[in-house]
Formats: structure tokens, sequence, C-alpha cells
């Protein structure tokens, strides 16, 4: 099944309460690399042994090594047409709640302020023994302060870690809360970018389906959800989602 911008346009315009979920493949056209395309992070890490709890509790230099660069990195990257198209369609009633999986803020810098973020964001540091919480400048500002590269809490000394989301760790349970009621209140879900491989955010096209709803999907490769969508495209988020926009505009 393939379908045109025209098509996921025509969809969104009728569409009752829509909503979209993004993933990694959102932001590769801002230089942030996905895990699972040619190129991605699994090429060169294994996430789920550096990106975990159990590296982060046993081996924090090793942790911090893998994760500082990618904190540094979003000072280099900005919003692509997508998140932009995102976000002016939010403005418009379009589009209704964003769902994303990524920890990039580049949704929030294009102006999509009240993104659910499944996986947690990079915009804050953490202690994880007393609660302690720090903007991420002074979290990075920790670890610059750290002979080890090792951030630590001012507050008990534990060694903190930023408010992504690890392997083996627990879900925020607000904003998995607030994706499911996004998703029960659709009657379409846009999903832009996702590989729908990772639960929980796998599971949410079928709340939408099995109430009745439509499914649109824009990404590069396959999804386990492509033989039950009503619009396939196999185009780039950024180019589709800036020739949605514009159809919108001008139909
Ligand atoms: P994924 O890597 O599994 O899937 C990405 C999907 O996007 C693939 O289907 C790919 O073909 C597609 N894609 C890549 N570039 C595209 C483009 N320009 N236009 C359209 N489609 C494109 O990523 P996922 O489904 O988000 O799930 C895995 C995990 O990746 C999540 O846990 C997420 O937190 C994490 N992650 C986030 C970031 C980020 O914040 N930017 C980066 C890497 C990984």
């Amino acid at each position: 099944m393939t379908g045109t911008a025209a098509d996921l346009a025509a969809l969104l315009s009728e569409a009752r309460h829509a909503i979209v979920l993004t993933g990694a493949g959102v932001s590769t056209e801002s230089g942030i690399p996905d895990f699972r395309s040619a190129g991605g992070l699994w090429e060169e890490y294994d996430p789920m042994e550096v990106a975990s709890m159990r590296t982060f509790m046993n081996d924090p230099q090793r942790f911090w090594r893998f994760h500082r660069p990618r904190i540094d990195m979003l000072a280099s990257v900005a919003p692509n047409a997508a998140h932009r198209a995102i976000a002016e369609l939010q403005r418009r009633g379009v589009l209704h709640e964003l769902i994303t999986q990524n920890i990039d803020r580049l949704h929030a810098r294009a102006g999509s302020e009240d993104a659910i973020e499944v996986h947690g964001s990079l915009d804050r540091g953490v202690c994880l023994r007393c609660d302690h919480g720090v903007p991420i400048d002074e979290l990075v500002a920790l670890a610059d302060a750290a002979a080890d590269g090792v951030p630590r809490c001012a507050a008990c000394g534990f060694q903190m870690k930023s408010g992504v989301i690890l392997f083996g760790e627990m879900l925020p349970d607000v904003a998995i809360n607030a994706a499911y009621a996004a998703a029960h209140a659709a009657d379409v879900m846009l999903v832009i970018g996702s590989s729908l491989l990772v639960a929980p955010v796998s599971g949410l096209p079928g709340i939408v389906v099995g109430g009745g709803g439509r499914l649109a999907i824009l990404t590069e490769s396959e999804t386990p959800w492509d033989d039950r969508c009503t619009v396939r495209l196999h185009g780039r988020a950024g180019e589709v989602m800036a020739e949605t926009l514009e159809i919108l505009t001008s139909g």
C-alpha cells in the first residue's frame, strides 16, 4: 500500500481527533542517527548494554563516556521541517497530542512544548538516590567539574543521570498514561519515523485501530502495522510533512 502527502492531508482534515507519534526517524534529517537504519547507533554500540541501568550503576564512567557526546551533540543540531510542520499543525488544531520516543528536545524547540516524552528527555539531570533534580546545563557543569566526567549530586554525592530513561529502568507513569489516554481519544494516529518495534509505543496503534480509528505511517523502513494502515508513506519525514502542511494550507 502506498500513499501521497495529499492522501495524508485528506485523512488529517477529515479527523475528529488526530494525534501524532514520533520516533528517531523524525530527527535523522537534523543529523541525529536513529537506532536501526544503516549508520544508526546499533551499528556502533549496543545501546541495550551501554545505555542501561546496569552500566550506569556498575560503571558510571563508561556510561558517561557514551552519554556525554549525545548531550553535547544537541548544541549543534536544530529542528527540521518535520518538527516544524508538526508544531504548526498542532497550533492549527489539526494535530492534537504529540507522543514521542525521542529524548532530543527538538519537538519542544520547534514549538511543541507539551510533547508526551515516553522515554524521558535530555532536559534535566536527576539523582536516583535522593531525587535531587537539576537543569541539563547544571548536569553538564557537574560532569565538567569531575575528574572522571561523572556528575555527582550536590545533595548526597551519588552519581547523577540525565532524564533519559535507560534500558532496565521503569518508564515514566505520567507520560505512559497520557500516551494511552491520547490513543484512546484518537480517531487518527499519524506515526512518523518509528519502526514501532519498541514497547510500549508498539501497542498504541492497536488501541487506535481497535477503537475503529485509522492509521497513517510515514517511515522509510517497514513496520509491523503496515498492512493495517489507511495511508502508508515511505518518503523522508521533513519533505513529506512540509508538503502535507502546504496542501493543508492551500486547500
Ligand atoms: P528506530 O531506529 O527503531 O526506527 C526509526 C524509523 O525511522 C525507521 O523505520 C527508519 O526507517 C525511519 N526513518 C529514519 N529516517 C527517516 C526519515 N528521514 N524519514 C522517515 N523515516 C525515517 O527508532 P524508534 O522507533 O524511535 O525506536 C527506538 C528507540 O530509539 C527509542 O527508544 C528512542 O528513544 C530511541 N532513539 C531516540 C533518538 C532521538 O531522540 N533522536 C535517537 C536514536 C534512538
